[in-house]
């Protein structure tokens, strides 16, 4: 059967990742979680001191230092899904913690730092056979992608999720911060200049907020089925 490229886009937390990679396991594919990427890179830069005071990121700094950033995944047999690496260095859980989560969107919207993604984004899909979930990747990392979805849920269904995901990870936040970040990341996201987030005018649209995890991926699977009888 011929492989294809699957986008999965959308808002921050509204499970994207859980259904990219649940499908991907099931079909044989390669998984990309690309917010992983831009959270390595936001890591990277809380630890060298690359953000003023205000929040902003010294720009000139990081641009410098792109080259020192090495991005890898390795997949772990036990959780069935990628282990980030941030050179060398096994950083699944650091990315994921609030601080993170609160700087990452700074880091995202800056050009180079989307150029240097997107690139090794589109190394990573060459041969096709990937899913891959974002913000841009049926806009701007794939827009040939064979099929593109593009995933919603309320903002509060999503912190909620998120809380839940901590919590279970021992890392308790407190609800009402993350409902914060994610309102803030939706804006952030949605009104950089390079790469918005935003759904491309052939994604197929899932609003997921009363749906099981099961419903979600079964629905998942019957796009990706639809999908791969068109391009046979
Ligand atoms: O998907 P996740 O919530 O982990 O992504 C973290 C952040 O990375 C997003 O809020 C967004 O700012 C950025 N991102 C992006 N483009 C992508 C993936 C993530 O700008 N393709």
């Amino acid at each position: 059967m011929k492989k294809i490229t699957i986008a999965i886009d959308g808002f921050s937390s509204c499970g994207k990742s859980t259904m990219a990679k649940d499908l991907a396991r099931k079909i044989g594919y390669v998984y990309v979680d690309t917010g992983a990427m831009y959270r390595s890179v936001t890591l990277f830069a809380m630890r060298n001191n690359l953000f003023n005071e205000d929040g902003s990121v010294k720009t000139t700094e990081l641009e410098k230092m792109m080259n020192n950033i090495q991005i890898s995944f390795v997949f772990n047999n036990e959780t069935g899904r990628p282990d980030t690496f941030l050179n060398g260095e096994l950083v699944e859980k650091d990315i994921r913690t609030l601080d993170v989560s609160s700087h990452v969107s700074k880091i995202a919207a800056i050009p180079f730092v989307r150029k240097a993604m997107v690139a090794q984004q589109q190394r990573m899909g060459k041969d096709k056979g990937l899913v891959m979930d974002g913000r841009d990747i049926g806009t701007t990392v794939f827009p040939e992608a064979e099929l593109k979805i593009f995933v919603t849920a309320s903002s509060k269904v999503r912190a909620q999720r998120r809380f839940d995901e901590l919590k279970e990870k021992g890392m308790p936040t407190d609800f009402n911060d993350i409902l914060k970040n994610v309102e803030e990341r939706d804006y952030i996201d949605s009104h950089r200049e390079v790469s918005p987030l935003r759904k491309a005018e052939d994604a197929i649209e899932l609003d997921n907020s009363n749906m099981t995890i099961l419903e979600q991926s079964e629905w998942l699977m019957q796009k990706y089925t639809a999908a791969c009888e068109k391009v046979q």
